[in-house]
């Protein structure tokens, strides 16, 4: 397989049809899979904010104060107001706010960008990510597969990596159950995060900075014989890492 960025893309604005922009700079094939940086199809969708669209009420007030009182640093509660609004669920308060977005993904501060934003203070993410996807989709030459990429945390290890939170032309997942190792012996539970791994690859090449490549092609990467799923994001009630986390308490 190989990997390219998309070349000379400019700074992407409201309005911006992402999926012509690609395609007037790639000869795209079916059988590739185009990864988009969330940034960018927020920008082309508008959604882009300011602070003072959210006065901060009394929850964010006090999730704000609490953490300038961990970190030392001024918080702004207009941000945690942003946040909360952009949220299904908060995970964590504290020392940083980790929330459910109304799509599933969980992130810190609701995956809100206050880097690579021109004029605003706040690009929020795409509102639902695999309906973008399925309309750059839809819209590209030859209708290859799309991914919505975001650089995200993780739990365990230290260090960002990109993954998928919404795709559309291919599944979520490669499922490998059913199949068997060298041994010969059925595999019980492998069900392998195919747009994850995609996801990574490409922000390999995007890079996280100003390195201005949002949209990378991966070519002659081939999904294989297998089954497929769109299961990304656990629900509560199988999520026993995150059940835990309700009995949880920081203690600085
Ligand atoms: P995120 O991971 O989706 O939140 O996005 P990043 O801020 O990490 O940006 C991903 C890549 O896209 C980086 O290489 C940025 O330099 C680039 N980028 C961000 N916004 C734009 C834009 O409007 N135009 C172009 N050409 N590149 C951008
Ligand atoms: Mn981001
Ligand atoms: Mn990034």
């Amino acid at each position: 397989m190989e990997l390219f960025a998309v070349p000379d893309l400019p700074e992407i604005r409201a309005g911006d049809d992402l999926a012509a922009m690609i395609a007037e700079r790639v000869d795209l094939r079916p059988d590739d899979v185009v990864c988009v940086a969330s940034t960018v199809v927020s920008k082309a969708e508008g959604r882009t904010a300011d602070l003072e669209e959210f006065p901060a009420g009394p929850r964010a007030k006090e999730i704000a104060r609490n953490l300038e009182e961990i970190s030392g640093d001024e918080k702004d509660p207009r941000f945690a107001q942003a946040v909360l609004e952009n949220s299904t669920d908060v995970v964590m308060e504290e020392p940083f706010i980790l929330t459910e977005a109304p799509f599933g993904h969980v992130s810190v501060n609701a995956g809100i960008d206050r880097s690579n934003v021109p004029d605003h203070d706040l690009l929020l993410l795409p509102e639902r990510p695999s309906q973008s996807a399925e309309r750059i989709h839809e819209n590209l030459p030859e209708s290859p597969p799309v991914i919505v990429t975001d650089t995200s945390g993780r739990s365990f290890r230290h260090g960002q990596r990109a993954v998928a939170i919404g795709w559309a032309g291919m599944p979520a997942s490669r499922d490998w159950r059913g199949e068997t190792d060298r041994d010969g012996h059925e595999l019980q539970v492998t069900v392998q995060s195919v747009v994850d791994e995609l996801a990574g690859a490409a922000n390999l090449v995007s890079g996280e900075g100003d390195g201005g490549n949002p949209v990378v092609v991966v070519r002659d990467w081939d999904f294989g014989d297998h089954d497929g799923s769109d299961n990304m994001f656990r629900e509560m009630r199988r999520d026993f890492v995150r059940q835990a986390l309700r009995d949880w308490e920081y203690e600085p």
